[in-house]
């Protein structure tokens, strides 16, 4: 099947990392994002990026490409510290230390950036404003893909890689639940450029990861993000066709707790502008250590937003079609151990390279089969030891229990 075409629902870190891949295979994709634009709504700031992560981007993007990534990803200690709200540590782990990859394999990025490097090359094969809606296999195995502007795309398969809330996995496996993990985030950052730098937490004292754990399982989470070169001049200095937004060091200061912790419902709690998410976390760390309250006071209101937690259910093996899932759509898991992103990377490299078999003429459902075997194995083995973590540490849900 040398003229495969692969339709791809989704254009975030998972869909444009497979696009990556299919480009440098030559085989014919287009991707098709709901959003407006590349930056059109807040998505975060920093993500951890494991040996998994790096090991996906080393495959799929181009050589340049990923010197951009490695050259633009900050390199924190390779070590994780929780401590109690009156700043006494609790709990060290040094993460193991692998000579051969950038930062030892323990690498922070800023999301745009990262999505700004997975676009490049790509800005022709991404469609925007296709939101999915549903999709029709056709009677040849092909599927195609309806979006909400009456627009269709067909391809001899469809990757679901729509995120968490994906179209793709409602109607292909409506038995796969994603769930409340009954916890709340307001995520913001406390900026460390040049006169901001204010945070009465030295950045350079924290590690990759740092959790505060307060009274009923409040708790902080921080983590610096230090770029060892300004990240537009990157793109210059190495010259490839990557435009790069310009962005300052940062502090990753994240607040987070149970739902009833929190003195609002979900609608007024994401209703509330930065100015009041910020007294709210002010008002819920109060007492804590004065370094850390002073710390959260250093918050940029404008940066600060709030996140549901969420999580999906493992669900059993399904019968593989022409039409499948990737990273979020069919793995959420909550981020207490922070490796979302990573599965999504791994996911995109292994299909990657099943779709490459299934074009070298591997018979594509069978290429389809590998795949959701080995990613369900990894994915929801994710799913639950994010949701062990986050049970222990904060008071996440556990997850409903199924008969896997
Ligand atoms: C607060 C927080 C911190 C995190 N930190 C980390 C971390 O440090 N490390 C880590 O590994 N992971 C982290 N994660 C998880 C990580 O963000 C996700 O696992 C990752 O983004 C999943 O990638 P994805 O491509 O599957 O989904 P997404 O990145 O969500 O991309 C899905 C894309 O599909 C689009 N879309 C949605 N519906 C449709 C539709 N119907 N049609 C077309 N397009 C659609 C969306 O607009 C989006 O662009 C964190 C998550 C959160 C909430």
């Amino acid at each position: 099947m040398s003229d495969l075409h692969v339709v791809i629902a989704g254009g975030g870190l998972g869909g444009l990392a497979l696009a990556q891949g299919l480009r440098q295979a030559g085989i014919s994709f287009a991707a098709y994002e709901k959003d407006p634009g590349p930056d059109f709504r807040n998505q975060g700031y920093r993500i951890r990026i494991s040996p998994d992560g790096i090991t996906a981007l080393k495959a799929l993007l181009t050589p340049r490409a990923y010197e951009v990534f490695a050259a633009t990803a900050a390199t924190p200690g390779p070590r994780t510290d929780t401590f109690d709200h009156h700043l006494n540590l609790l709990h060290t782990q040094e993460l193991p230390h692998l000579p051969g990859l950038p930062g030892s394999g323990n690498l922070a990025v800023n999301r745009l950036t990262l999505r700004q490097i997975l676009l490049s090359g790509l800005r022709d094969a991404v469609h925007y404003g296709a939101r999915l809606t549903h999709y029709d296999v056709n009677r040849s195995g092909s599927v195609t893909a309806h979006f909400a502007d009456g627009t269709t795309a067909t391809g001899d398969v469809l990757i679901g890689a729509d995120g968490v809330n994906s179209a793709a996995r409602k109607q292909y496996l409506a038995q796969a639940q994603v769930v409340d993990a009954g916890l709340r985030l307001l995520y913001g950052k406390v900026p460390l450029a040049d006169d901001q730098a204010r945070a009465p937490l030295p950045p350079e004292s924290l590690g990759l990861w740092t959790t505060v754990v307060g009274p009923q399982r409040r708790f902080v989470g921080l983590a610096p993000v230090r770029f060892r070169e300004p990240v537009h001049e990157v793109a210059t200095r190495l010259a490839p066709p990557i435009e790069l937004s310009g962005v300052d060091d940062y502090l990753t200061c994240v607040f987070g707790a149970r739902r009833e912790q929190f003195p609002h419902t979900d609608t007024e709690l994401f209703a509330m502008n930065g100015e009041q998410l910020k007294a709210l976390t002010l008002s819920l760390v109060n007492g804590w250590h004065p370094r850390l309250v002073e710390t959260v006071s250093c918050q940029d209101p404008a940066s600060i937003f709030p996140v549901t937690v969420r999580t999906s259910v493992p669900v059993a093996a399904w019968e593989t079609t022409t039409v499948t899932l990737l990273g979020d759509a069919i793995h959420a898991m909550s981020p207490a151990i922070g490796v979302g992103a990573n599965t999504a990377l791994r996911d995109a490299r292994i299909l990657a390279g099943r779709l490459v078999e299934a074009a070298a003429g591997r018979p594509l459902t069978e290429a389809l089969h590998a795949y959701e075997e080995e990613m369900t194995g990894y994915g929801f083995d994710a799913v639950r030891d994010s949701a062990a973590h986050g049970h222990r540490l904060v008071g996440q849900d556990p997850l409903p229990s199924t008969q896997l």
